[in-house]
C-alpha cells in the first residue's frame, strides 16, 4: 500500500472519532443546558412563591392594622397589596406548565390564598356593615376559623416550595453531573485529537523526507546522465573564454568565446601553448601559480594578465584556473576560465588617469586640501596645507581642527565660524572665506578657504566636509595695490573737467568723476538702470523730450556702441540746462568679452551759447559783407574761391554758383586778360605766403568794360603764424585813377616847364652873375660902402637863384632820362663819395664809415645824387664843435635793401620827419645853413623811381638817421 493512502485513512478514522466524540459532546452539552434552563425556572417558581407569600404576609398586616387602627391608610395598602398578590399569583400559574407533576401543589395552594383571601376582605367589610366593636368581636369569634385557614394556606405554602426546592436541587445535580461529563470528554477529546494531529504531522514528515531523498536520487542520476552533455553545452556556449590546457600548457580544447577574444580558430589556438600568448611581463607570475596548482599546494587560483591577440593586439583577462585530477591522484588537465576585462581596464586606467589629473590639479593650483569630520574632529590636511604657512605636515602633526584654530587669525575666526555655522544650517552651499595664517616666519599669510559639508548624519548633523586652502596674498596684495590706485584714478579723474561715467559689466555704474556729478548736481549717481531716464534727467539737444533708457549714452556703450561727439542735455538739479557733448565705447578685455563702458563728457553749454552769439554776429556780419561797396571774397590758399560779396557778384552780373568753388583767376571778372590772370596767381601765392599784396589793376564789370580796381589780398593766419586763408578786397578807384592821370599830366607839364624855365633861366642868370661878379671885382671900393653892399647882396642872390635853378632843373629831370638800371656795388660808390666829401670832411674832422655794402640794382647816376645829397645835409646840419661821424648799414628785407645813413649832428624835431621831403621844405633858415629845400625832395623822387621808400627819424641835439629801401630786383 502507497504510503500516501495510508496517511489518508488514518486522517479519517482521526476525523471520524473526532466527529462522534463531537457529537456526544454536543448532546450532552444540550441537555446541560436544558438542565440549567430547568433548574433556572425553578429558581423563578421559588422567588414567585416567596415574594407571593411575603406579599400575603404584608397584606395580613396591613389588614390587622386596619382592623385595630381604623386607618384609612392601612385600608388603601391593602387594597394595592391585593392587586399585588394577583399579579403575582398568575405569574406563579405559569410555573404549572413547566411543572405538572406539582400541579395538585399549586391548586391546593392557589385554594387556601383565595379562601384566606376572601375572610380577609369579609372581616374587612364588617367595619364597613358594623361597629367597630361589633366588626372586631365578629372577627374575634372567627380567630379560629382564622388560624385554620392561615395553617392550611402555610401548608400548602411550605409543600410547594419544598418540592419546588427538591425540583431544582434535582436539576442542579444533574446539571453538573453532565457539565463533569463535558469537562472530562472535552479533554479527552482535546488530547485524542493532538494525538491524532500530531501523529498526523510526523507520520507526514516522515513521508515527506522519504520523498527527497528518492527526488533527490534521482535528480542525482539525472544530473550523472546528462553531466558530461552539460559541461559540453557549458563548456562551448559559455559567455567567458574557457579552454583545457594540458601539463605543458597546449590548449587541447577551447571554447567559441575564447577564440573569438583572441582572433584565434580553434585549431589554430590548440596549436599554441599558453605560454604563448601571455605578455612576457605576466608570464613569470602565472607560471608561478601554475606550478603551485600543479602540486596542489593550492586549489586554484585568479590572476589578470594580458593575452596577444591573432592580430598582435593585447587583451587584458582575468584568468581563474583549476586542476583536474584522475581518480588515482594524476593530474588530468587544467580549466582556465577567462574574463576579458580590457574594458573594465581601461576605465580603471581612465579613472585612475582622472584621479591623476586631479592630484595634478591640485598640485599643479598649489591647493591646499583638508577633510574634516565635523562630528569626531578627525581632521586631514595635505601637504600644501601646511607649505602654505611654511611648515611641513610633520612639523604641524599631530593634527586636528584645533591645528587650524591655532595658526588662524583671532579676529578671522568668528567671520570663519559665522559661515561654518550658515553651512551647517544649510543656510549656504559653500563655506567660503577669506582668513590671514601666521606663517612660520610670523608674518600673515592671506588664504582663500573654501569648503562644503558631503555628508549628513541620519539625524541631519553635518558630518563630512571637504575643502581647500589657497595662497591669495599675492592677489590681496594686488588688491590692495588695485584700491590704491583706484583711489589715485579717482582722485585723477576728479581734478579733470571732463565727466567720466563708467558702468561695469552688468551696466551697473561703476565710477564717476567729480565732474560727472557736478554736471548733474548731484552728490551721488548709483541708481538702479531702470531708475536713470527720471533721476539723471538728460534730454534731446533741442529739449524737446527726455532721453528713453535706450538713448542714454552709457547703456549705448554698455550695449556695444561706439560714438563720438554725441549732444544730450543735462537738466542740473538747479534748473539750468546744460549742453554736453558726449563720447562712448564698449570695454572690452583682450578676448573681446565684456567688461563694461565708459563715456566722456565735455560740458559745451558755453560753447553752444557761444555759437548762438556767432551765429548772430554772422547774420550781422552777412548784411554788412553783402551791402558793402567793395567787392569782398574768401579764398582758399590754393586760390579756390569760396564766397564772394553780393556786390562782387552783382557787379559782374553773376550767381553765387558762377564762381563759387572755382579758381579766383578763372571766374569771370579777371577774364580781361591773360596776364591779369597770370599776375593775380603769382599775387595770391604771394599771400598764401603771408604777404599783404595791393596792386591796382583793370577787371571786366558785366558789360566788359575794363574797370580800374585798387585790388588787395589780406592774408589770415591761424594761432601758429600758418596762412589759413586769403581775404580779397577790391575798390572802384577808376574816378581816382582819372584823376591822378590828369594829375601826372598836369606835373609831368609843369615839371616840362620848370625844366624848360630852368634851363631857359640858366644863361640869362649866369650873364647877371658873371657881370655882378665883374662889377664887384672891378668897382668894389670905388664906389661908397653901401654900394659894395648892394653889389653883395645881388651877387649872393644871384648865386643862389643859379643853385635853385640847378636844384629845380635837377629836380625836374629826374627820370626823365632813360638810365638804365644796373649792378651797382655800393662800397665803390661810397668810396668815391668819400673822395668826394675828403675836404670837407677833412675841414670838420669828420668820418664816414660803413661794412660790407651790398651789390644792388639801382640807376647809377641818380643813386650817386641820392648818397650826395644825404650825406651832404649830414656834413652841413653837423654840430660845429662835435668831430662828425657819418655811418652807413644796409639790410636786406625780402624785396628791398634798406640803406641808413646816421649821422650826429644838430638833428630836427621827429614831428617834421615826412614834410622834409616835400619840395622847398627847410627847417633851417639861409642865415643859418644855405640850401634850397629841394635836396630832400629829390631824393624821394629818386627812391621812389627804385621802388623804394624813405623816411627819416632824429633826436634834436643827438643826430638823425635817413633810410631809405631799393628794390632787390
Ligand atoms: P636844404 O637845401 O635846406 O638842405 P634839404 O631838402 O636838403 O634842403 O633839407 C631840408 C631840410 O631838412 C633842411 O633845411 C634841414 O632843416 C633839414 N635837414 C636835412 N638834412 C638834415 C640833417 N642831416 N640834419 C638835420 N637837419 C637836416
Amino acid at each position: 500500500m502507497p504510503e500516501s493512502s495510508s496517511k489518508k485513512s488514518f486522517l479519517i478514522v482521526s476525523l471520524l472519532i473526532i466527529l462522534i466524540s463531537s457529537i456526544f459532546f454536543t448532546l450532552n452539552f444540550s441537555s446541560q443546558v436544558k438542565l440549567a434552563n430547568q433548574s433556572f425556572q425553578s429558581e423563578l417558581e421559588i422567588n414567585s412563591l416567596n415574594s407571593l407569600y411575603k406579599t400575603h404576609y404584608e397584606l395580613v398586616l396591613e389588614k390587622r392594622k386596619f382592623q385595630s387602627l381604623l386607618s384609612p391608610e392601612s385600608r388603601s395598602n391593602y387594597i394595592r397589596l391585593k392587586s399585588e398578590l394577583e399579579v403575582e399569583l398568575d405569574s406563579l400559574r405559569t410555573g404549572i406548565v413547566q411543572f405538572p407533576h406539582l400541579e395538585e401543589n399549586y391548586t391546593n395552594l392557589f385554594g387556601a390564598l383565595e379562601s384566606r383571601l376572601e375572610q380577609l376582605d369579609r372581616h374587612l367589610a364588617f367595619f364597613d356593615q358594623f361597629t367597630v366593636a361589633v366588626a372586631q368581636e365578629k372577627i374575634k369569634d372567627e380567630t379560629v376559623e382564622i388560624q385554620s385557614r392561615s395553617a392550611v394556606l402555610e401548608l400548602a405554602y411550605q409543600q410547594l416550595l419544598n418540592d419546588l426546592l427538591a425540583e431544582r436541587d434535582e436539576f442542579t445535580r444533574d446539571y453538573f453531573a453532565k457539565a463533569r461529563f463535558n469537562y472530562i470528554g472535552f479533554i479527552v477529546l482535546f488530547v485524542i485529537s493532538l494525538v491524532l494531529l500530531m501523529a498526523n504531522y510526523f507520520l507526514g514528515q516522515k513521508q515527506q523526507k522519504l520523498g527527497l531523498e528518492k527526488q533527490k536520487e534521482r535528480i542525482q542520476f539525472e544530473l550523472a546522465q546528462k553531466d558530461t552533455q552539460d559541461f559540453q553545452t557549458t563548456f562551448e556556449n559559455a559567455a567567458i573564454g574557457m579552454g583545457l590546457v594540458n601539463d605543458t600548457g597546449r590548449w587541447i580544447r577551447v571554447n567559441a568565446s575564447l577564440c573569438r577574444m583572441l582572433g584565434y580558430t580553434p585549431e589554430e589556438l590548440m596549436n599554441l601553448t599558453f605560454q604563448e600568448i601571455t605578455h612576457p611581463d605576466d608570464l613569470f607570475g602565472d607560471l608561478e601559480q601554475a606550478k603551485k596548482l600543479r602540486n596542489r599546494e593550492i586549489d586554484s587560483y585568479t590572476i589578470e594578465k594580458r593575452y596577444f591577440t591573432k592580430s598582435g593586439e593585447i587583451v587584458w583577462i582575468n584568468l581563474t584556473r583549476t586542476a583536474v585530477w584522475e581518480e588515482n591522484g594524476q593530474f588530468r588537465y587544467f580549466i582556465a576560465q577567462i574574463e576579458n576585462i580590457s574594458t573594465r581596464k581601461k576605465y580603471l586606467a581612465q579613472l585612475q588617469e582622472q584621479k591623476d589629473r586631479f592630484s595634478y590639479v591640485i598640485e599643479g593650483t598649489r591647493a591646499g586640501t583638508w577633510e574634516w569630520n565635523v562630528q569626531t574632529g578627525e581632521t586631514v590636511f595635505n601637504e600644501i596645507w601646511a607649505q602654505i604657512i611654511g611648515y611641513t605636515l610633520e612639523e604641524i602633526g599631530p593634527i586636528s581642527i584645533e591645528t587650524w584654530v591655532k595658526f588662524a587669525h583671532p579676529e578671522d575666526l568668528e567671520v570663519s565660524n559665522r559661515k561654518l555655522q550658515a553651512c551647517f544650517d544649510r543656510k549656504a552651499d559653500y563655506f567660503e572665506c577669506e582668513c590671514r595664517m601666521r606663517h612660520k616666519d610670523g608674518h600673515w599669510v592671506w588664504v582663500l578657504d573654501r569648503g562644503k559639508v558631503m555628508t549628513w548624519t541620519a539625524d541631519g548633523k553635518p558630518e563630512k566636509m571637504y575643502g581647500t586652502h589657497t595662497d591669495i596674498s599675492q592677489f590681496k596684495e594686488f588688491e590692495n595695490n588695485l584700491n590704491e590706485k583706484s583711489a589715485f584714478t579717482q582722485a585723477v579723474l576728479d581734478t579733470i573737467d571732463v565727466g567720466i561715467v563708467v558702468a561695469n559689466s552688468s551696466g551697473e555704474l561703476e565710477l564717476s568723476n567729480k565732474a560727472a556729478l557736478d554736471f548733474h548736481g548731484l552728490s551721488r549717481l548709483n541708481v538702479p538702470q531702470e531708475e536713470w531716464p527720471n533721476y539723471y534727467q538728460l534730454f534731446l539737444p533741442d529739449q524737446s523730450r527726455l532721453l528713453t533708457k535706450d538713448e542714454i549714452p552709457l547703456i549705448k556703450a554698455w550695449k556695444g556702441e561706439t560714438f563720438q561727439d554725441v549732444e544730450f542735455c543735462i537738466r542740473h538739479t538747479s534748473g539750468d540746462i546744460r549742453y554736453i557733448s558726449c563720447s562712448g565705447s564698449p570695454i572690452t578685455d583682450l578676448t573681446g568679452s565684456n567688461l563694461g563702458a565708459v563715456v566722456a563728457m565735455n560740458d559745451v553749454t558755453s560753447l553752444r551759447k557761444i555759437q548762438q552769439k556767432l551765429k548772430e554776429s554772422e547774420r550781422r556780419f552777412r548784411g554788412i559783407f553783402n551791402s558793402t561797396f567793395q567787392f569782398i571774397g574768401f579764398l582758399e590758399t590754393d586760390g579756390t574761391l569760396v564766397e564772394a560779396n553780393q556786390t562782387a557778384i552783382d557787379f559782374a552780373g553773376l550767381t553765387p554758383d558762377q564762381v563759387v568753388g572755382k579758381k579766383f583767376w578763372d571766374c569771370f571778372w579777371w577774364q580781361i586778360s591773360e596776364e591779369i590772370q597770370e599776375r593775380l596767381k603769382e599775387a595770391i601765392a604771394k599771400a598764401a605766403n603771408g604777404e599783404f599784396v595791393q596792386y591796382e589793376v583793370a577787371v571786366w564789370d558785366k558789360d566788359k568794360n575794363a574797370v580800374t580796381i585798387l585790388f588787395n589780398l589780406k592774408p589770415i593766419f591761424d594761432e601758429e603764424g600758418k596762412v589759413i586763408a586769403i581775404i580779397p578786397e577790391g575798390r572802384l578807384i577808376q574816378d581816382i585813377v582819372d584823376a591822378r592821370t590828369a594829375l601826372e599830366n598836369k606835373n609831368h607839364e609843369l615839371e616840362r616847364f620848370a625844366s624848360v624855365a630852368s634851363h631857359d633861366l640858366k644863361e640869362p642868370l649866369r650873364m647877371v652873375i658873371n657881370f655882378l661878379q665883374l662889377l664887384e671885382k672891378r668897382y668894389k671900393g670905388s664906389l661908397d660902402e653901401k654900394a659894395d653892399q648892394y653889389i653883395h647882396f645881388a651877387v649872393d642872390a644871384s648865386q643862389r637863384m643859379s643853385r635853385l635853378v640847378n636844384d629845380l632843373l635837377e629836380y625836374s629831370r629826374i627820370g626823365t632820362k632813360q638810365t638804365e638800371i644796373t649792378e651797382i656795388d655800393l662800397n665803390l660808390l661810397l668810396q668815391n663819395q668819400k673822395s668826394y666829401f675828403a675836404s670837407l670832411l677833412q675841414e670838420c674832422e669828420g668820418t664816414i664809415t660803413y661794412g660790407q655794402m651790398p651789390r644792388i640794382l639801382a640807376k647809377d647816376v641818380p643813386l650817386q645824387t641820392l648818397f650826395r645829397n644825404l650825406i651832404g645835409n649830414a656834413i652841413k646840419y653837423r654840430k660845429p664843435d662835435v668831430p662828425l661821424q657819418i655811418k652807413i648799414t644796409s639790410k636786406e628785407l625780402p624785396e628791398h635793401w634798406e640803406i641808413a645813413i646816421e649821422d650826429n649832428g644838430i638833428g630836427f624835431d621827429p614831428a617834421q620827419a615826412d614834410r622834409i621831403f616835400d619840395i622847398f621844405t627847410r627847417l633851417h633858415t639861409t642865415q643859418q645853413y644855405s640850401g634850397t629845400g629841394l635836396g630832400l625832395a629829390i631824393c624821394k623822387k629818386i627812391v621812389e623811381q627804385h621802388q623804394g621808400k624813405i623816411w627819416a627819424d632824429s633826436v634834436p641835439g643827438v643826430g638823425s638817421t635817413f633810410h631809405f629801401t631799393v628794390k632787390k630786383a
